[in-house]
C-alpha cells in the first residue's frame, strides 16, 4: 500500500505539470553552487535548488559527505499463510502490533491483502549494498522466524511461508533525519535518513524542507548534518 501511494502520489504530480524523469545521476563532488546536473541518460538539468532525496544511496551520491553517516541495513519480511479459512490473523481479530522488549524487535501486520500475515523484524539486519546485494532472505533468518513463530504464535509454527521482500533501512546514527544544506553548495539539500521510520513523516518532511529552503523558519538542529555521527547507538525508532 505505501508503494501504491507513492506512485499514486507521482501521477497525480505529473497530471499538475510535475517533468519527472526516470534517469540516474551520478556522484556528485561539489566545492561551490550547483547550476547543472548530467544524467547518465545524457539530460542535463539546470536548476536554482537541488534536492537529493535518494535514501540509501546517499552515501554514493556523496560519498566524501555522508559515507559512514548513513548505514543501509538489510529487512526482511515474511508473509505466512494461515490456516485455511482462519480469521485470527486479519482485521479486526489481528491488530498492528511492535514488540519493543524483544531483542530482535519482532512487528507484524495482520492480513490486510490477502498476502498472508506479516510478520519482520525491526532489529537492523547486516549492512546492505542498495544496487548489488540479492533481494533473498537468508536461511538464518528463517530460522529466526520459525523460531519466534514457534513460541509466540504456536497455531503458525507450521505456516507456510507464502511470500518474502528483501528491503534497506537508511540509518543515520541514531535514527534522526538528517534534512540540510550541503556545506560546500548553498544550493543543494541532502535529506534522508528515514531509518526505517521515514514513510509516514513524508510530507512533513516535505513542508519542513521547503520551509528551510525558502527560509521561513529556523533549522532543527537534530536534523543538521553536524549532528550526524559515525558510530551508530540507535534511540529514535
Ligand atoms: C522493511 C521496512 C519497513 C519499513 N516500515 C516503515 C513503516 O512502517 N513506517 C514508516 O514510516 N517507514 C517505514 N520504513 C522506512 C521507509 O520505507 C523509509 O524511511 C522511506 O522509504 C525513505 O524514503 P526516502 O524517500 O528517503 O528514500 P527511498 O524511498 O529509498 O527513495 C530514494 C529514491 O532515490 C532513488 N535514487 C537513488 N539513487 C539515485 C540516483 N543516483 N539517481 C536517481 N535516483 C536515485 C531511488 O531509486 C529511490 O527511488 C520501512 C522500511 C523498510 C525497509
Amino acid at each position: 500500500m505505501a508503494r501504491r501511494s507513492v506512485q499514486t502520489l507521482v501521477e497525480q504530480l505529473k497530471r499538475e505539470g510535475m517533468d519527472y524523469r526516470h534517469a540516474t545521476v551520478g556522484p556528485v563532488h561539489l566545492s561551490q553552487k550547483l547550476a547543472e546536473l548530467k544524467t547518465a541518460e545524457g539530460y542535463k538539468i539546470s536548476a536554482g535548488t537541488f534536492i537529493f532525496a535518494c535514501g540509501p544511496w546517499l552515501p554514493k551520491l556523496f560519498p566524501d559527505l555522508l559515507a559512514g553517516r548513513i548505514f543501509p541495513s538489510r529487512q526482511e519480511i515474511f508473509f505466512l499463510g494461515p490456516p485455511p479459512g482462519s480469521n485470527s490473523f486479519g482485521p479486526p481479530r489481528m491488530p498492528v502490533w511492535l514488540y519493543h522488549q524483544h531483542p530482535y524487535i519482532p512487528y507484524a501486520l495482520p492480513d490486510i491483502e490477502g498476502r498472508g500475515f506479516k510478520l519482520a523484524f525491526d532489529l537492523h539486519g547486516d549492512a546492505i549494498d542498495p544496487d548489488l546485494d540479492q533481494r533473498v532472505v537468508s536461511e538464518a533468518s528463517v530460522l529466526r522466524l520459525r523460531a519466534f513463530v514457534a513460541r509466540h504464535i504456536p497455531s503458525l509454527a507450521h505456516a507456510p511461508i507464502v511470500e518474502t521482500r528483501v528491503c534497506q533501512y537508511e540509518n543515520t546514527w541514531n535514527g534522526d533525519f538528517l534534512i540540510d544544506r550541503h556545506p560546500q553548495a548553498e544550493n543543494v539539500w541532502i535529506v534522508g535518513g528515514g531509518s526505517g521510520h521515514g514513510f509516514k513523516h513524508g510530507p512533513a518532511v516535505g513542508d519542513y524542507l521547503v520551509s528551510q529552503v525558502i527560509g521561513r523558519a529556523t533549522a532543527e538542529p537534530r536534523f543538521s548534518l553536524q549532528s550526524k555521527q559515525r558510530q551508530q547507538q540507535r534511540a529514535v525508532y
